[in-house]
């Protein structure tokens, strides 16, 4: 029954969370320019009062800026019965830096978001099954990231050069769980499916290892990185758990969590950079895109998916479209500068403008083609 009432809703679903105002931005809100509005639980969209226009998008579940991480949680919580009955899942949080997919995924330790509320949830069905099943967990911590240094990612990025220099040319994958967060890379095999050769996994029993796992994935992230912050706004970040669910020995299913807080979305033009750190934007908007790609064509059930255009959607293509399920949050900020351009005179104040009207843009074609 548990999985009827999932296929019901759909193996892709696309969830919006407006994240509250923070006072900073209050104090530059001006009146009669288009704000970000929701009604019901399922729309949101841009409120223009001078033009007395409305433009909404539907989803299938909208979180207004008074929602819980407990609420989030809930809406997320059938897709941790799905991975111990074998399915691949991936949940995605999208959105400008600054707009609330750390907060929703990883979040304070004193309100956690979903990968702990998801990986506890994991561990309760897992003990309940006890008897039964024979449960077992592993789990790998990657971050996928541009590289800043040029000689770094030729020397790295070589075949894929040959491939397609412009494409994945400098994108490096760093195994957050292995000394000094090895560098790894996707590997094509012939069966056209990927893997990354020499990624490690650690087996987990209890939640707390779950969390030492992540936070020793973070400590090694940062010695990674001279710059946390700007690290963490374009490198994805992937919380990979696995599961081996062996019914009374006898059949074992095999199921796999990832969770993935993405690179923002905020638009390179817009954002003053140049040179290398603009090759690098680029390539994040390219694999971000990719995945936009990637699930328009799922939802399109088109026959052929582009899985290969970028590492990030070749890394998940085994999580992504078949018997997956995929959960997209796509995250928004709901000042009035993130919410379309400013008019003329306005500055735009510490993030680009009109992301959060580009953010429902990609949510919208993730569910509707
Ligand atoms: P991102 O990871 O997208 O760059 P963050 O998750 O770091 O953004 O959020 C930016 C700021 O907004 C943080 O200070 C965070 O605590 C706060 N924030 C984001 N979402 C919420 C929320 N739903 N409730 C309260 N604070 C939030
Ligand atoms: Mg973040």
């Amino acid at each position: 029954l548990h999985n009827l009432v999932l296929d019901l809703k759909g193996n892709i679903r696309v969830f919006v969370r407006v994240r509250p105002i923070n006072p900073k931005e209050q104090a530059h809100e001006v009146p009669g320019e288009p704000t970000c509005d929701f009604k019901d639980d399922n729309q949101a969209g841009i409120f223009d009062e001078q033009k007395q226009s409305r433009k909404w998008y539907e989803f299938d579940q909208v979180f207004s800026p008074s929602s819980m991480q407990a609420q989030v949680f809930e809406e997320a919580k059938p897709l941790a019965t799905s991975v111990l009955d074998g399915f691949n899942v991936c949940i995605f949080a999208y959105g400008q830096t600054g707009s609330g997919k750390t907060h929703t995924m990883a979040g304070p330790s004193s309100d956690p978001g979903l990968n702990t509320r998801v990986l506890r949830e994991l561990f309760r069905i897992r003990d309940e099954r006890k008897g039964e099943y024979d449960i077992k967990f592993s789990m790998s911590v990657t971050a996928r990231s541009p590289t800043t240094s040029t000689h770094e990612a030729e020397a790295h990025g070589r075949r894929w050069a040959r491939a397609d220099r412009s494409e994945i040319y400098n994108e490096i994958i760093r195994d957050l769980l292995a000394p000094s967060a090895k560098k790894l890379d996707v590997k094509l095999n012939a069966d056209g499916s990927c893997s990354v050769p020499g990624l490690s996994a650690h087996d987990v029993s209890k939640l707390d290892d779950v969390l030492t796992c992540i936070d020793s994935a973070q400590k090694n992230r940062a010695v990674a990185s001279t710059d946390m912050n700007s690290e963490s706004s374009r490198s994805h970040s992937i919380v990979t758990v696995r599961t081996e669910n062996t019914f009374k020995g006898d059949k074992t299913y095999v199921g796999k969590i990832n969770l993935i807080d993405l690179a923002g979305s905020e638009n390179t033009g817009k954002s003053g950079v140049s040179g290398q750190g603009m090759k690098e934007a680029q390539n994040i908007n390219k694999s971000l895109s990719a995945l936009g790609d990637v699930i328009q064509s799922l939802v399109a059930r088109n026959p052929h998916t582009p899985y290969r255009n970028s590492k990030l959607t070749m890394m998940l293509k085994d999580s992504l479209g078949g018997n997956s399920k995929t959960l997209m949050i796509v995250c928004c900020s709901p000042a009035q500068y993130n919410v379309s351009e400013p008019s003329r005179g306005r500055l735009s104040l510490y993030l680009p403008a009109g992301e959060t009207m580009s953010s429902l843009n990609f949510a919208s074609r993730a569910r509707n083609v």
